[in-house]
Order: structure tokens, then C-alpha cells, then sequence
């Protein structure tokens, strides 16, 4: 077991034969730490936006003559981390659900992926406000099997990440075609860009390239994990390219409805 701590556990058989389970105890422990650092990346997430509002909570109830515009300022400040916490207990929820439940194939519909990823364009010109020029090349009729919101999760999360990322002016598309026997969706931007370095652990849950940024777009830090996750549900991988300062594509491809 290459020298790997194992854990043997005895159960006794009929006749005294010896049943020896052997466990790979560097895999459990790997896993109980993902765990624990799990919980302490949730714990710390939620922490902070409480922390500033209760901060506000005391403020507003120390000073009952602050003028009105600063009580306006105030409230609206603590919506927005309100909504912060939100926004996390939503994709916490997602993820969870991706994890834990077992989907089968009976699950699974016919799924429109032309439509779907015009909706989802649409939402991040939305989004965008009109900040981005966005460009569609969405071949009509595309089919896949598949569970609808599961992949509008994992598809518009690329979709906004591209809008939160990408400074104003700069050009985001949005392409899906039929390549043979499969489908191709992607998203490029012309946006921050990623080093190469952080690719590999983008799709980690709360691993973020700029703390800062993500914070300030309102990101969870689980989106990629959430898509990646989705995606695998559909035996589709996350593809990504990047350039620092040049922009980013993140691509991905379903096989056919047959
Ligand atoms: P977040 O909520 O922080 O955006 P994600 O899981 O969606 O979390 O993305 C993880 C990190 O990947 C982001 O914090 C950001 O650093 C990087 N990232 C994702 N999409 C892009 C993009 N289109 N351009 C540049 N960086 C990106």
C-alpha cells in the first residue's frame, strides 16, 4: 500500500476465518480535513457579513437622530449583505443537492439547449446592463438529455461569471453548435483573464482568484463548483482557457439527443 498508513478492522466469520477489511487511512483523513476546511470556509463566509451587520444594527440603535439619508444609506448596505448570506444558503443548497442525490437516467428529459442558452444569454445582457457588447451564435434546435436546472445552474453561472469579469466595453459570446455527434457550448470573454496557475483550482469550492473582485460582483465562490458538479451529472468536463489581461473562454459538450 506504498507505505501508506492503513486501518485494519477484524470481523469473525463462521469457522474462525478471519475477515481483515483494509482501509487507505491517508484517503479518510484527506477527506475529513476537505471537511473541516468545509466547514471553516462556510463558518468564516458567514461570519463576515454579520459581523457588518450587526455593526449596523448597533449603530442605527446608538444613534436615534442620524439624519435620514445616512439610516438610508445604512439599511441599504445591510440589504446588500443580507443578500449576500442569501445568495450563499442558495448555492450551499445546490451544491448539496448535486452531492448528495443520485440522479438516474429517469430523471433526465429532453432538453431544448438552443432555447436554454438563449434564455441564459439573455439574463447575462440582463445582467450586464448594457455595460458589455454581447454576441449570440446559437444554432437553433439543439437537443440533449438532461435535468433543465441543473443546466441552467451550471451554464449561467459561466454565462455571469463572464459579465462580473469582464470591464465595461469588453465583449462577451456566447456560442453553441453541433459538432457531429455532439454539442458545443462556450462563453467567451474579454475580461481579467485567468494565470495559469489558478485554472487547475477554480472549480474548488470558495477558491477564488481575487477575493476583492468576487466580493464586490456578489460571487459565492461556488459557482464553478457548481458547475463542474452539474456538468459531470451530464458526463459533460469543464474546459478552460485563459489569458491574463486578454480574456477567458470556458467551454464544455454534451452528446446528442439520439
Ligand atoms: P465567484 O463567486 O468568486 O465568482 P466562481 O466559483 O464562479 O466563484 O469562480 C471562481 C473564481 O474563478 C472567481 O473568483 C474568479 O477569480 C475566477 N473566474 C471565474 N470566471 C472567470 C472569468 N470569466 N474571468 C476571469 N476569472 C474568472
Amino acid at each position: 500500500l506504498h507505505n501508506r498508513p492503513i486501518l485494519i478492522s477484524k470481523t469473525k466469520l463462521e469457522n474462525e476465518k478471519l475477515l481483515l477489511v483494509t482501509q487507505d487511512m491517508s484517503a479518510s483523513e484527506q477527506l475529513n480535513q476537505t471537511r473541516a476546511d468545509f466547514v471553516a470556509n462556510v463558518s468564516h463566509e458567514l461570519r463576515t457579513p454579520l459581523t457588518v451587520l450587526s455593526g449596523f444594527v448597533e449603530t442605527l440603535s446608538d444613534m436615534p437622530d442620524l439624519p435620514n439619508e445616512q439610516r438610508q444609506e445604512f439599511l441599504a448596505l445591510m440589504q446588500q449583505e443580507n443578500k449576500r448570506m442569501l445568495n450563499l444558503i442558495k448555492d450551499l443548497l445546490i451544491l448539496s443537492r448535486l452531492e448528495h442525490v443520485q440522479q438516474d437516467d429517469k430523471d433526465k428529459q429532453a432538453v431544448d439547449l438552443s432555447e436554454l442558452a438563449r434564455h441564459i444569454a439573455l439574463d447575462g445582457k440582463a445582467l450586464s446592463q448594457g455595460k458589455h457588447d454581447f454576441i449570440l451564435e446559437i444554432e437553433p434546435n439543439i437537443w440533449i438529455t438532461g435535468v433543465l436546472l441543473d443546466l441552467q445552474n451550471a451554464l449561467s453561472n459561466l454565462v455571469f461569471n463572464a459579465v462580473r469579469y469582464t470591464p465595461d466595453g469588453g465583449n462577451i459570446r456566447v456560442v453553441l453548435r453541433q459538432d457531429g455527434t455532439h454539442a458545443t457550448f462556450s462563453v467567451t470573454d474579454t475580461g481579467v483573464g485567468i494565470a495559469p496557475e489558478h485554472i487547475p483550482r477554480l472549480t474548488e469550492r470558495f477558491y477564488r482568484v481575487d477575493k476583492g473582485r468576487s466580493r464586490e460582483t456578489g460571487g459565492t465562490g461556488l459557482g464553478l463548483a457548481i458547475t463542474k458538479h452539474a456538468l459531470a451529472k451530464h458526463g459533460a468536463i469543464l474546459q478552460i482557457e485563459s489569458r491574463v489581461g486578454e480574456g477567458s473562454t470556458f467551454s464544455t459538450e454534451f452528446d446528442l439527443l439520439r
